[in-house]
Parts: structure tokens; C-alpha cells; sequence
């Protein structure tokens, strides 16, 4: 099922546009100029601007000696390219970024949002059994602030499981930001607000130790808290 970015309908698999609102599901927006760029090149025809859609994959490894090499594609379909190779075998927890060759294609996550009207009943109870437990307290989360993570895949399989998230690595630390001469009180005292409000939503759920990784405290360009992940308290839920 292909989800229309624009209405977020979902669409058969064969469509070109959403039968909805007529919005491309080939074609992608150029951030910079505007221009439609089919999904699959790098640059924008136009201006050259880099279009390809990038997500961060935090993937935690389940078996000992995995992986003999480093696998290209993160998914069997083929979805989601790994833009550096994995440390063979993998000890721990890593996070990568990946490209997205299915952009339009509907992620678990998607498929548990959609409309129940449009979305087809087995495809959701499908998605909603095949949400591994690390998604879970995303999924719980991400609607309660624009601030907290934003999830967009989850993956399970033998060797590993994996959320995919917006990527926010390119976003400046807040420790940087709030260091820097321009930045007036009245932003600190609001970031600090937002703060206070988060560790409301995340202390009671054990993952409060995500306000306290310096790193993960990001500001998007409106000057807004961002934080790139979650990271379970010692005695929390683990992520
Ligand atoms: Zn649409
Ligand atoms: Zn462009």
C-alpha cells in the first residue's frame, strides 16, 4: 500500500497518484526549488539539491556473530540502504543512517495510523503484531510532542531488530546553541519549559535518561527542542 504524502490516503501498490488528491506517488518536492524529482535520484534535476529521503536506524543486534559481512539493505524488500557499512559482528547497539528506496510504500507504522476505513483490516493486524517491543515506547510518545522522536519503521528479525527514526543528526546541539552570543534569555527560559514538560511525559514511563544525553538535545531551525531518540532509565523499560 502506497501512502499519499500529501492526504496520507493509502493507495494500491500500482498507482502513480493518489485517488484521492491526484498528488504524485513517484515523484517527490525539491526542498529547495520546488521541482518534482522522481524519488529514486539523488539530486534534484533542477537545482541539485540532495533529495534523497534519509532516516536513522538504531538496530540492536540478537545473535553473537552477526553479521559475517555487512548487509547492504537493512530490510528483504530492499527498502531502506545502508549509507555506511555495519562493524562486523556487531556488539551492541549502533546507530546508521539509511536511504530510503520505498518511500511511498506504507511502514508499520503507517499502516497502524491509517484511516480503518482505507486500510485493509489483515494489514493492520499484521503491523500491529510485527511491532517489535523496542517501537513500542515511540509509538506511546511521539504524538504527545513534536519535541520527542519521531518514529517511522520498525523492523524485527532474527538476527536484529531496529526502529527507524526522522534523522535529526543533522541538527545542532542545544549545548551549542545555548552558548552562542544571539541567543536571548526568553529562548533559554523556553526551552527550559519545554524541559519540564518532557521529563513529565518521559520520567513516568522510564526513559527521562533522554533529556540527560547532552547529545541527544537537538534544535530544529525554528529554535525548537528536538530530541534524536529515547534512552531508557537503568531501572526503566528498556528501548
Ligand atoms: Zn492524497
Ligand atoms: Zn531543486
Amino acid at each position: 500500500m502506497l501512502v499519499c504524502p500529501h492526504c496520507q490516503f493509502g493507495n494500491p501498490d500500482d498507482h502513480k497518484f493518489c485517488q484521492r488528491c491526484g498528488t504524485s506517488l513517484t515523484e517527490i518536492t525539491c526542498q529547495e526549488c520546488g521541482a518534482m524529482v522522481d524519488f529514486e535520484v539523488e539530486q534534484c534535476h533542477k537545482c541539485g539539491a540532495e533529495t534523497a529521503i534519509e532516516w536513522r536506524a538504531i538496530l540492536t543486534p540478537k545473535l553473537a556473530d552477526w553479521p559475517a559481512a555487512s548487509p547492504d539493505f537493512l530490510d528483504a524488500q530492499q527498502r531502506y540502504l545502508l549509507q555506511t557499512p555495519l562493524p562486523t559482528p556487531l556488539t551492541g547497539e549502533v546507530e546508521i543512517t539509511v536511504r530510503d528506496f520505498q518511500p511511498f510504500q506504507a511502514s508499520l507504522i503507517e499502516l497502524l495510523e491509517l484511516d480503518p476505513i482505507e486500510a485493509e483490516p489483515q494489514l493492520v493486524a499484521v503491523a500491529t503484531q510485527a511491532i517489535p517491543a523496542i517501537a513500542q515506547p515511540y509509538i506511546e510518545v511521539q504524538s504527545q510532542s513534536p519535541a520527542l522522536p519521531q518514529i517511522h519503521d520498525a523492523i524485527e528479525q532474527a538476527e536484529f531488530t531496529t526502529v527507524i527514526l526522522q534523522d535529526r543528526s543533522q541538527f545542532p546541539p542545544l549545548s551549542e546553541v545555548w552558548s552562542s552570543d544571539e541567543v536571548l534569555p526568553l529562548q533559554m527560559l523556553h526551552w527550559m519549559h519545554e524541559m519540564v514538560e518532557l521529563w513529565g511525559i518521559l520520567q513516568p514511563i522510564g526513559f527521562a535518561q533522554s533529556l540527560l544525553k547532552l547529545d541527544n538535545l537537538r534544535v530544529d531551525e525554528d529554535q525548537l527542542l528536538s530530541l534524536q531518540r529515547l534512552h531508557a532509565d537503568e531501572t526503566g523499560r528498556s528501548a
